[in-house]
């Protein structure tokens, strides 16, 4: 949820407009990331009643949001090179289960797409949402898992990652999800309090790491789960 949105009100009524007009923002420009978020269709991951392509974050209970548009479609785009047909996703806060789901269908089923979520419900109303969508077949056959846990420790068990996004905002990078990216891989994740910014985080081949701010944002805080609850 950059600060800043693209397009309001209703006028959007399909999820292939919502991608046109990432598009037409200059969002999206590469032609996978496009194809990917038109097959997953954001309507089957927002709470019922809630407007799917308005580029804005939406309540998903829990004190939790999913993200706007145009903030999966930047992520997305970020991570587009490490995303390739047989790489490894890890999801962190994964929510909805919406950005797990497209980085499923970017690494197809040969890769790994995974998704860590500290409130159980959510990653159970995850799980049907994904389910439900065009990356149903890479859940059933396990490519793309999504999991109870505390993402500040990553997911060990299918390390190291050549993508890792972050979905909600850390105090300081966790050392844990350092480890846990490949040589060669990328990292996107907002770091900050109340003022943010959307850190890009590679990792050389030595094994040393390069860090760049993308743009401000304003995402709800990676912290306990007692915290979050507690609001
Ligand atoms: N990418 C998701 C973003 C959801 S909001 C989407 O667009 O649907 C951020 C999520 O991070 C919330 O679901 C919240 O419950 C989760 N979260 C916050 N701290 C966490 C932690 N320590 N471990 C795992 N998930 C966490």
């Amino acid at each position: 949820m950059k600060l800043q949105q693209f397009w309001s009100g209703s006028g959007i009524n399909k999820n292939k407009g919502m991608v046109d007009n990432l598009q037409r923002y200059g969002i999206v420009t590469s032609t996978k990331v496009a194809e990917v978020m038109q097959n997953i269709d954001r309507a089957l991951f927002v709470p019922d009643g809630t407007p799917p392509y308005v580029d804005s974050p939406m309540a998903i209970g829990y004190n939790a949001t999913i993200s706007a548009p145009h903030m999966h479609g930047m992520c997305l785009q970020l991570l587009e090179n490490n995303l390739k047909p047989g790489m490894h996703a890890l999801d962190v806060g994964s929510g909805t289960g919406y950005l797990t789901a497209c980085f499923a269908l970017m690494v197809g089923p040969e890769g790994r797409a995974v998704g860590v979520e500290h409130i159980p419900e959510l990653v159970s109303s995850s799980q049907e949402n994904i389910q439900k969508s065009a990356a149903a077949p890479l859940l059933k056959d396990g490519s793309l898992s999504v999991h109870v846990g505390d993402g500040r420790q990553g997911w060990p068990e299918h390390a190291p990652y050549d993508a890792i996004h972050v979905g909600a905002a850390a105090p300081e990078i966790p050392q844990p999800l350092i480890d846990q990216l490949k040589p060669g891989g990328r990292m996107v994740i907002p770091v900050g309090n109340v003022f943010q910014d959307l850190k890009v985080i590679d990792k050389n081949s030595d094994g040393s790491i390069s860090v760049r701010s993308e743009t401000s944002v304003r995402y709800v805080p990676l912290t306990s789960r007692d915290a979050q609850l507690r609001g």
